[in-house]
C-alpha cells in the first residue's frame, strides 16, 4: 500500500466506533467498538480501506452497488 510522507490515512488502531453513512439512502449505521477490532482482526488497518470494504445491505438489497458510503470515526484521545 501507499502510505507516502503527508498522506495522512487514519489508522483503525486509532478508532474507537464508527459512524456508517450511506450517501444513496441516507441511512446510518454505528460500529461499537467490538465490531472495529473485528475488522482489524481481518486485516483492515485505516479508514479509506475499511471505506472501500463496507457496503450498504439496503442498496445492495435494491440492485444499486451500496458502495456510496461515508465513514466517520471516532478516534480515541491522544496519550
Ligand atoms: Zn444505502
Amino acid at each position: 500500500m501507499m502510505a507516502g510522507p503527508g498522506r495522512y490515512q487514519t489508522e483503525l488502531a486509532d478508532v474507537v466506533r464508527l459512524r456508517i453513512t450511506c450517501d444513496d439512502c441516507g441511512r446510518e449505521r454505528r460500529w461499537p467498538p467490538y465490531k472495529v477490532r473485528e475488522a482489524e482482526r481481518a486485516g483492515v488497518r485505516t479508514i479509506p480501506e475499511l471505506g472501500s470494504r463496507v457496503i450498504c445491505p439496503h442498496c445492495r438489497d435494491r440492485g444499486a452497488s451500496g458502495r456510496n458510503v461515508s465513514v466517520v470515526p471516532t478516534l480515541r484521545r491522544g496519550p
